[in-house]
């Protein structure tokens, strides 16, 4: 299987390399040549547990590995759940099941793709006898799983840039108190599209990043998106079959990564009747799929941080898609889009996706309610998921992170104190980080100055 970019101006890769590349050096988003049909697989799937199954599913994609690699790759990266079940559903309902993701090492969604990221760049590291300096921006739980994947793996470094003071106190401990060396807390002053913007310009530096070997491990590579579609057929495969054909997942988006990934499962032969994309106050794709129109407005914090996002990076592999997957068009909206601030797309298909958006205001009662009446506390990015459900729909509301990564809020819905001992534990431990200014050549420097 090879990796085109959605720009069409990078020569196809194999997986490894477009894993390890991250962002096309065209600008563009890297995605399969061709998706698979997993049509007639998924009654051979049904038995399996979620390590065999994402290791039957990722060899369709990564068919450079040796397959006996790639199942010790992926085993490691699942053994640091703790819990037997992976990717529990919960059912609240007749017609309400909720898909807990939060039982990785640092409780939110993303140690799912991070945790196999970080085996996949240490193989690639011992196999080439290498090193690797993984570069990352995050507007809160990305850095923590993306630390944790790489947590003292030898020939790597790995550098994560955050929104000084806008982020949670546990988040940024979670980054900032692992004491591992090959580690670096970046402290931005400036908001996370600033810091996704200085990335960008990094990244477009093609003589240092080859230099430094950057890779990125935002929600932009290839390998975040490809990890993401394994829970969705994991708790698909799970529903009875009347509520396999009716099953709306109803996704907390931000960049857009975590519902594509559910999206693209369907493309590739899974019959999931739709999405729904759930957005905080910053509501940028709530307008598009509402409206037709993509228009950045500034952001504003927010109760669910990690959806404190305007320019949903992985936006663009849906965009190939709706545009008869003509590079030249997307390559025409994307500068139309970045010179403009705006971008109106008349044909994409909108019946693809319902959505939903959820005022801080909101999110508090939505806690207490769900509480209230299920006995069950979600986290705020969870919570906004549950605005405005389809009651004639069967749902599968994605939960995002574990309500003990935001004890302000949910004492403030619930009097309630979620706790977590993987938290209680790093309350003791020194926090170290580097403050630095919201602009690539600050940024530039210190990477030069740290990386391995
Ligand atoms: C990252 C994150 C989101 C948003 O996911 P995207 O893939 O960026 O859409 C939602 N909830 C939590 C808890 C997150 O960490």
């Amino acid at each position: 299987m090879r990796y085109i970019s959605t720009r069409g101006q990078t020569a196809p890769l194999g997986f490894s390399d477009a894993v390890a590349t991250g962002l096309a050096p065209d600008g563009g988003l890297f995605l399969p040549e061709t998706l698979p049909d997993f049509s007639s697989e998924l009654r051979r799937f049904a038995g399996l547990g979620y390590v065999e199954l994402c290791f039957e599913f990722l060899r369709v994609f990564a068919t450079d590995i040796p397959a006996e690699t790639l199942r010790s790759i992926v085993a490691a990266s699942y053994a640091g759940f703790p819990q037997a079940d992976i990717a529990p559903l919960r059912r609240l309902g007749p017609r309400l099941l909720v898909l807990e993701l939060f039982h990785g090492p640092t409780l939110a969604f993303k140690d799912f793709a991070l945790q196999l990221l970080g085996n996949l760049y240490a193989h690639q590291c011992r196999e080439r006898r290498e090193t690797i300096n993984v570069l990352g921006a995050t507007s809160g739980d990305t850095g923590a799983a993306a630390i944790h994947g790489l947590l003292g793996k030898p020939g790597t470094g790995i550098f994560i840039l955050y929104p000084d003071g806008r982020v949670s106190p546990l988040q940024e401990r979670q980054m900032a108190c692992t004491g591992a060396v090959n580690v670096f807390a970046l402290a931005i002053g400036g908001t996370f599209d600033e810091a996704q913007a200085a990335l960008k310009e990094i990244f477009g530096d093609q003589e240092f990043r080859t230099r430094h070997r950057l890779s990125a491990v935002n929600s932009i590579n290839l390998v975040r998106v490809l990890a993401q579609c394994v829970y969705y057929l994991h708790a698909w495969l799970r529903l009875s079959a009347a509520e396999q054909s009716e099953v709306e997942f109803v996704v907390p988006t931000g960049n857009f990564g975590n519902v594509l990934a559910g999206w693209l499962l369907q493309q590739m032969g899974v019959p999931i009747r739709g999405f729904k994309v759930a957005t905080n106050q910053n509501d940028i794709l709530y307008r598009l799929l509402t409206t037709g129109e993509y228009r950045v407005c500034a952001v504003q914090p927010s109760l669910a941080p990690s959806m404190d996002i305007q320019v949903a990076s992985n936006f663009e592999r849906f965009l190939y898609y709706s545009l008869g997957r003509d590079p030249a068009r997307v390559r025409a909206a994307m500068e139309a889009f970045k010179a403009t601030g705006v971008c109106v797309f008349p044909d994409f298909d909108r019946n693809a996706f319902s959505a939903s958006r959820c005022t801080d205001a909101e999110i508090l009662a939505i806690i207490g309610r769900v509480y209230r009446e299920h006995g069950y506390v979600v986290d705020p990015h969870t919570a906004c998921a549950f605005k405005a459900l389809d009651p004639d729909r069967v749902s599968v509301v994605l939960a995002t992170a574990s309500p003990a990564k935001f004890p302000e809020t949910i004492r403030a819905a619930t009097d309630l104190e979620p706790t977590d001992p993987s938290l209680e534990a790093l309350k003791g431990r020194p926090v170290v980080k580097h403050k630095i200014k919201a602009d690539a050549a600050a940024i530039r420097a210190f990477i030069e100055a740290h990386s391995v």
